[in-house]
């Protein structure tokens, strides 16, 4: 099969019909063999009914439907699972994203062989409140992450090599670092591609201002679990050491000055509780690391590691 178009929803009936039509003309146009898979993510409307109906007249289009609103990443991520194309194309159920750029991205990825693509709203249809954080947001996502020819990491239109999707896990709101999850996988061909953005048609954005919030805490934690995940001790216990010998040559000068040159009232310099203070964190750095380790050490993907190939084997 050439394509999978992994497409969450929630809440999303009145456009789904449209968008199933357009899909569909563009997959018979350009000879794909594909696969629709609308994952419904608890919606409260007529979603699944709609996608049921859609499924019984055209059997490329499945449906997977959750008892309740999990989120925009879980639905991928059974997206993901589900998924049989060579191609997998992820996009939004409200319209926003156009089915015509799925041939080119398709080209994209079996002809250039990039690892996935990101869509990118060069001119954007949504709301100031929205645009302008999301443009810090892209800018802090390039500079941890090191991928610096990403304009829009969250686009809900990408796509990527069916080996991308089978290797990586999406949780928690982790939608919005797919390309940075995939690169500490090791899939570092990620480019992008301009793409036409419309204004929702109907029904509202299911995302709020918490969004901004989230996003920055959810880039902490994937930085982190990229970066010392399997190693946690390196990241605390660096930090822990260095503290508590800094706490140690203070302490050293204290008692020089007392003992050697006689200075009196040591207690009430500042630098006295610096010291005091620099020990007892680095401690508990080191510990918080030590502690860490330990808990990865029983993770059971502890030794779980991404195999690109494998020869005679
Ligand atoms: N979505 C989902 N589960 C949720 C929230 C959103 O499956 O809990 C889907 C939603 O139906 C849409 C896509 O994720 O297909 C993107 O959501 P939305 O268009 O509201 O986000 P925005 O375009 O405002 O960033
Ligand atoms: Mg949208």
């Amino acid at each position: 099969m050439n394509i999978s178009i992994v497409i969450p929803l929630f809440n999303e009936d009145e456009s789904l019909p449209e968008l199933f039509a357009w899909i569909e003309r563009v997959m018979k146009e350009n000879n794909f063999s594909y696969e629709v898979i609308a994952i419904n993510d608890g919606s409260k409307d007529n979603s699944w009914k709609v996608i049921k109906a859609a499924a019984e007249k055209n059997p490329n289009i499945k449906g997977i439907s959750f008892q309740r609103n999990y989120g925009k990443s879980a639905a991928l991520q059974v997206g993901f699972q589900a998924a049989q194309g060579d191609v997998v194309i992820t996009m939004d159920a409200d319209l926003q994203d156009s089915p015509d750029e799925i041939p080119e991205l398709y080209k994209m990825i079996t002809v250039d062989g990039y690892h996935l693509v990101s869509g990118w709203k060069k001119k954007r249809y949504d709301p100031i409140t929205k645009t302008i954080p999301t443009k810090l947001f892209n800018f802090a996502t390039r500079k941890v992450s090191g991928i610096n020819n990403l304009h829009d990491f969250n686009c809900g239109l990408k796509a990527y090599q069916k080996e991308v999707v089978k290797s990586i896990e999406v949780y928690g709101e982790m939608h919005r670092y797919i390309p940075v999850i995939a690169k500490w996988a090791g899939f570092d061909k990620i480019t992008e591609k301009p793409v036409a953005h419309q204004e929702r048609k109907y029904g509202v954005t299911k995302f709020g201002l918490e969004r901004f919030v989230n996003g920055f805490l959810d880039l902490m934690s994937i930085t982190f679990v990229g970066r010392y995940g399997k190693r946690p001790m390196h990241l605390f216990g660096t930090l822990g050491v260095l503290s508590f010998f800094f706490g140690i040559l203070i302490l050293i000068y204290l008692t020089i000055t007392k003992t050697i040159f006689g200075v009196v009232g040591m207690t009430n310099r500042p630098i006295f509780y610096l010291g005091i203070l620099t020990i007892i964190v680095g401690t508990q750095l080191f510990v918080a690391g030590f502690l860490g380790e330990l808990i990865a050490r029983n993770g059971a993907d502890r030794n779980q590691y991404n195999i690109g190939e494998k020869v005679n084997l």
